[in-house]
Order: structure tokens, then sequence, then C-alpha cells
């Protein structure tokens, strides 16, 4: 009975023994799953926040592509708009010059053809004679004038010849021929003749055109009315240095940094555009030159461009 009673005891304690060890190896078991599924629970977690983060660097990223495609088309357009204004300024500024020149000549051919009519009357057709032949002359310098506008209608043509700097200042004299005039204006012009430059004829045109209204403008209410215009033989390195100096008032000192850019005016509302020398220093690029503007310490601004001389082979192209 002792050694069934012992025998038995035994087998139920290895069979206790074995049950607690298979215990523990469950619970082992099963905490080492959730540990994994933890571990997992956390991976998917830190991958789905990554994916979001992702993703939202992505909408981000796109949505700063289209931001700054909208920028450009909009630079883009800003900038179709500016060389379009450029354009209307010019031809605003033509218009208006041209109705001027014109008029005076067509009031003139008016009184006399009304005279010429009445020397016929009178039978005194030698005065009417004479009447007509300046009639003839005006209508010649009618037709001198409306051809200087073909050179501002020409597609810009970017080829860069040898252009004469006489007779683009000539050009822009005779547009505001009357202007000089009628404003009692002392315009001083100094070039060395024969003095070219690397330019496109009608875009250099343009470019003296502006700088002389503009200076014209700044002359307009000071005591002393004096323009000079000047051009320096090429140095040693092929450069010539053109100046344009005005007796006025000089530039303004919160303009002068900013004065290249487009619409910067100190001109009343409908007197300019501000577009005028944004213009200027684009086709002056475009030349391969540099323009600058400076105060005179005596007084009135200055202009000054620094052009690469018409080299020798360079084709030569004039005025007109
Ligand atoms: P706008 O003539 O339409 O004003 P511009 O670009 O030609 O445009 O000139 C911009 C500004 O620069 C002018 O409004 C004027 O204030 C200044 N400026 C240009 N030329 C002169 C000058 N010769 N003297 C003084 N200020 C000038």
């Amino acid at each position: 009975a002792f050694v069934f009673v012992t025998g038995a005891f035994l087998i139920a304690a290895l069979l206790a023994g074995y049950a607690i060890q298979r215990r523990r190896a469950i619970v082992a078991r099963l905490s080492a799953q959730d540990a994994l599924r933890r571990a997992n629970d956390r991976l998917e977690l830190t991958v789905a926040q990554r994916t979001a983060a992702l993703t939202a660097a992505n909408e981000r990223m796109q949505r700063e592509i289209d931001e700054r495609e909208r920028t450009e088309q909009r630079l883009r357009d800003s900038q179709q708009e500016v060389v379009h204004a450029g354009k209307l300024a010019v031809l605003g500024q033509m218009a208006a010059g041209l109705t001027h020149e014109l008029n005076q000549p067509l009031v003139a051919i008016r009184t006399l053809c009304d005279n010429a009519r009445t020397f016929f009357e009178r039978g005194q057709p030698a005065q009417a004679d004479a009447n007509l032949e300046r009639i003839g002359k005006l209508v010649d310098s009618m037709a001198v004038l409306t051809g200087e506008l073909k050179t501002f209608a020409r597609k810009p043509d970017v080829e860069r010849v040898a252009v004469s700097l006489n007779e683009a200042v000539a050009h822009a004299r005779l547009i505001y021929d009357a202007r000089i005039r009628d404003e009692g204006v002392r315009l001083d012009v100094n070039i060395a003749p024969g003095t070219a430059v690397s330019a496109e004829s009608s875009q250099l045109q343009q470019v003296i055109v502006n700088l002389l209204g503009n200076a014209l403008d700044a002359v307009h209410d000071a005591p002393v009315r004096r323009i000079v215009i000047e051009a320096a033989e090429p140095d040693e390195a092929g450069r010539v240095r053109f100046t344009i100096a005005d007796s006025g008032a000089g530039i303004a000192p919160d303009v002068l940094p900013h004065l290249f850019e487009p619409f910067v005016t100190t001109k009343p509302r409908g007197q300019g555009l501000g577009l005028g020398l944004a213009i200027t220093s684009r086709i002056v690029e475009a030349f391969g030159a540099k323009i600058a503007a400076t105060n005179r310490d005596e007084g009135g601004a200055q202009f000054t461009i620094e052009f690469a001389a018409a080299m020798p082979q360079q084709r030569t192209e004039h005025g007109r």
C-alpha cells in the first residue's frame, strides 16, 4: 500500500510538474505572440503614419508645383502686358507727336489754299502759283515725317549692324523739332562724324527718342533749357561712350534706384506710364551695351550708354 501510494504521489507530482511546465510554455508562447502582435501593430501604425506623412508631403509638393506654374503663367501674362503697354506708350507718344507735327502744316495749307483761290478770283495767277508751290513743299515735309514713322513700324530686326550715332540723333531731333523750337531749348550735339555703334537702327532711334523726350520734359520748367548729347571716340576696349545731359532738376533720389524698372514714373497720370526707360534699358542690353543714370554735380541728369563700337566688317545700316 505504501509503495502504491508513494508511486501514485510520484505520478501525480510528475503530472502536476508537467502541467505547470506546459502552462508556462503556453503563457510564454502567448505573451511572445502578444508581443509580436503589438510590434506588428506598432509597425503598421508607423507605416500608416509614414504613408500619411508622405502623402501629405506629396500633396504639398503638388500644390507648390501648381502654385509655381500659376505664378509663372501670371509672370508671363504680365510680361506680355508690359510689352503690350510699352508698344501702346510708344504709339501714344508717336500719335501725340504726329498730330502736333501734322497739324501745323495742315493749318498752313488750308490758309494757302484759301488765299490761292482769292488770288485766282482777283486775276493774280502768279501769287496763286507761289502759294501752290509752298503747299507742295509743305506736303513734301509731311511725307518726310510720315516716312520717318515707317522706321517705327518696321518689324524689330535683332541683327546688330553698324549704325551711325549722328543719324540716330538727327532722327530723334526731327521728331522733337517743333518742341525744341517752341520751348526754346538749346540742344548741342557733339559726336564725331562717322561714329558708328553696334546696334539696330530703328531700336537705337527709339532709345534716343525716349532719352531726348525725358530730357525735354526735365528742362521744361527749368530756368535754363539746355541739353547736350555727346559721344567720345571708341576707347582701346572698342567701346563708345554716349551721353545725354540736361539742365533739369535731376532725377528724384527715391526714383534713382528704380529708374529702369517698369511703371516707375513721377509724371502726372496720363503723361507718363513709366515704361520708357524700362524699354530703353532692355533694348540697350540687347545691343550688348550698358545704360546708367546719374545726377550731375552742376545740376541736371545725365544718361550714359556704353556701346560696343561697330566692327569694320559689320554691315552698315543707315537711319532711314
Ligand atoms: P515716363 O517718362 O513715362 O515717366 P520713363 O521710364 O521714361 O517713364 O522715366 C521714369 C522716370 O524717370 C520719370 O518719370 C522721371 O521721374 C525720371 N526721369 C527720366 N529721365 C529724367 C531726366 N532726364 N531728368 C529727371 N528725371 C528723369
